[in-house]
């Protein structure tokens, strides 16, 4: 079996469901940790911060400081910051990336609350519009986003994700807000932060201190997750925990490099005793 540097893991139906973690999580992430290996969670959400995510992971069994956590809305911000700290954003999302965004120092505008969204509203001075899971999604934030982006706006998107799975079944995120707004406006997002896109990759490349070809990338989606992997020359592991079955990981193009049905067979495999670090004191 090769060996790894650097561990990439998604969340959500990966490593944990709604509040409980999935069979093996807490093992294999506590196994890699004892043999020194560099861990990093990422995750397309951008509902909360990595604080929050961090906070999860540790109610969960599994100990995390937010510095191992990168959320799609974090890649946004950090890129913008590097990039184009000027600009002044218009964000469809909720409230907890706003400030999330402000708390990466980019300026992030209010509602144009003083104006009908029956009327044309006429949103002053927006630099980028950026799209994200937004479950307090109104008619008066597209009908802005979509002014903004006719006027010559940068169109920006955390994610991209059709929906998001939840214990039950899944709720709609952010895909079909953008896809609404490319089709209103005959434009395409510009800039991705979230996974496929391989900003994202490149941010936890920087935050793990480590070339790609040196990391293993698991998830449980192969359009984001495992293709996100693959472009930035990872290897890449689908676990069936999630969205994905054992036919769809056969059939996938690309396919992932690896497939194991949970996070436990994945640690049996990493870790079978002496083959991961040398051989173990008798
Ligand atoms: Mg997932």
């Amino acid at each position: 079996m090769p060996s790894f540097d650097g561990f990439i893991f998604d969340l959500d139906g990966t490593v944990y469901l709604g509040e409980e973690a999935l069979p093996g999580a807490v093992e294999t992430i506590r196994a890699l940790r004892q043999r020194g290996k560099p861990i990093l969670f990422v995750s397309n959400k951008p509902l909360e911060p990595r604080q929050a995510y961090a906070a999860k992971l540790t109610r969960l069994g599994i100990p995390t400081p937010p510095e191992q956590v990168i959320t799609s809305g974090y890649v946004m911000g950090h890129f913008l910051a590097r990039h184009h700290p000027e600009w002044r954003l218009y964000v469809v999302g909720e409230e907890t990336l706003r400030e999330e965004l402000r708390g990466h120092g980019l300026q992030v505008l209010d509602e144009f609350w003083e104006q009908d969204p029956r009327q044309v509203i006429q949103p002053e001075g927006v630099d980028g519009v950026v799209v994200a899971f937004d479950r307090t999604l109104t008619y008066r934030k597209l009908h802005t986003a979509y002014q903004a982006l006719l006027r010559g706006a940068r169109f920006l998107a955390t994610n991209g994700d059709r929906a998001c799975p939840m214990p039950g079944g899944s709720i709609p995120d952010a895909g079909g807000t953008l896809a609404a707004l490319e089709h209103m406006t005959g434009r395409r997002v510009e800039i991705l932060a979230g996974k496929p896109s391989p900003l994202m990759a490149q941010v936890a490349g920087e935050v793990l201190g480590l070339p790609p070809e040196r990391c293993l990338m698991v998830g449980d989606r192969l359009e984001t997750d495992i293709r996100m992997g693959h472009e930035a020359g990872m290897r890449t592991a689908v676990v069936l925990t999630g969205v994905t079955t054992r036919e769809m990981a056969e059939q996938a193009d690309p396919p992932p490099d690896y497939v194991f049905r949970d996070l436990g067979e994945l640690l049996a495999w990493v870790d079978p005793g002496p083959t991961l670090d040398g051989p173990r004191p008798a």
